[in-house]
């Protein structure tokens, strides 16, 4: 089945990476989030977002108006009738995308494949609130959306191979590759990089050096992109603590408790890149300023 639309439920960090990611490569997106209001006001971020992309030539003016020529927000689930597949983004809560699923489970026509950008919960329990479990699958899109090129597909207990097929499609439309994992709590990316993570935030609340100069060791150290704590912030401090309280919960190691510096910094409000303040200050541009002390 060709896939021309796509409904994304949630504009947060991902969704909105995953609604550029797929109007990118010539999808029609239909965004939806809590109200029409968040959803357009996402549409109106991520277009200044791609003005900054433009700056740094990741884009071109006229990718700009393409993506946001196939971009639109839709109010609640039941415009996403129209969609030929449809990934959920709302935050790691069982019972909030539950009742999503049973909703886009009656407005869906019976054919799409309803998946879950979920990084720990379990597709299996989300697909059986649904009348159709053999299509209801895990699309693990990592951040930032548009440019990361691996994407995990997950087979809940009841997924289909059809319904495999139909999203390693999707995933190839994007550009990316997929690698396909069988449902386990955090799948394979999720679960090998928290307790580095952890571990990182460790250090820091030890005082053994500041959060700087533990991304620039790592950073340099293994040649590695990002330092973790910069990464940290960017994929958003209260999701790393929901994702490790619920590892810690599944798997009942250790290694997987969340560190009392995130703690600490989830109930100050300070959420990373998506707050203004994590490990480091931002503003609409990037980090504003040095690491500040945790
Ligand atoms: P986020 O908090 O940035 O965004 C979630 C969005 O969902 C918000 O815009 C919120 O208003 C919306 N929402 C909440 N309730 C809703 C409802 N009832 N209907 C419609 N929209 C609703 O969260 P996020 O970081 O984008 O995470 C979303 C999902 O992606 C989670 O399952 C998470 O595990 C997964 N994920 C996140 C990352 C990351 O780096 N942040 C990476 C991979 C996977």
């Amino acid at each position: 089945m060709a896939l021309t639309t796509v409904g994304i439920v949630g504009a947060g960090t991902m969704g909105r990476g995953i609604a550029v990611a797929c109007a990118g490569a010539g999808l029609d997106v239909l965004l939806t989030d809590r109200t029409h209001d968040i959803a357009a006001r996402a549409v109106e971020e991520i277009a200044e977002e791609l003005d900054r992309d433009i700056a740094k030539w990741r884009h071109t003016a006229s990718e700009k108006k393409a993506i946001l020529g196939r971009l639109r927000a839709v109010d609640g689930l039941p415009p996403l009738e129209a969609a030929d597949f449809v990934v959920e983004a709302v935050p790691d809560d069982l019972a909030l995308k539950a009742g999503i699923f049973l909703e886009l489970d009656r407005v869906c026509p019976p054919a799409d494949v309803l998946a879950t950008n979920t990084s720990t919960l379990s597709v299996t329990e989300i697909a059986a609130r649904t009348k159709r479990p053999d299509r209801v699958i895990g699309l693990h899109f990592l951040n930032p959306g548009p440019r990361v090129p691996v994407v995990e597909v997950v087979r809940g207990l009841e997924t289909s191979d059809a319904a495999v097929a139909t999203a390693r499609e999707l995933v190839r439309a994007l550009g990316k590759t997929g690698v396909e994992v069988y449902e386990s709590p955090g799948y394979v990316t999720t679960r090998v990089i928290l307790p580095f993570l952890n571990e990182a935030m460790q250090v820091v609340m030890e005082g053994v050096a500041t959060a700087e100069a533990v991304d620039t060791a790592l950073k340099l150290g293994y040649g590695l992109p990002t330092g973790p704590l910069a990464l940290a912030d960017r994929i958003g401090l209260d999701e790393l603590m929901r994702w490790m309280q619920h590892l810690f919960q599944e798997l009942g190691d250790a290694k997987y408790r969340p560190s009392p510096l995130l703690r600490r910094m989830v109930r100050a409000g300070r959420l990373g890149v998506k707050s203004g303040r994590g490990f480091y200050a931002y503003d609409a541009s990037g980090p504003v300023k040095q690491a500040e002390s945790a």
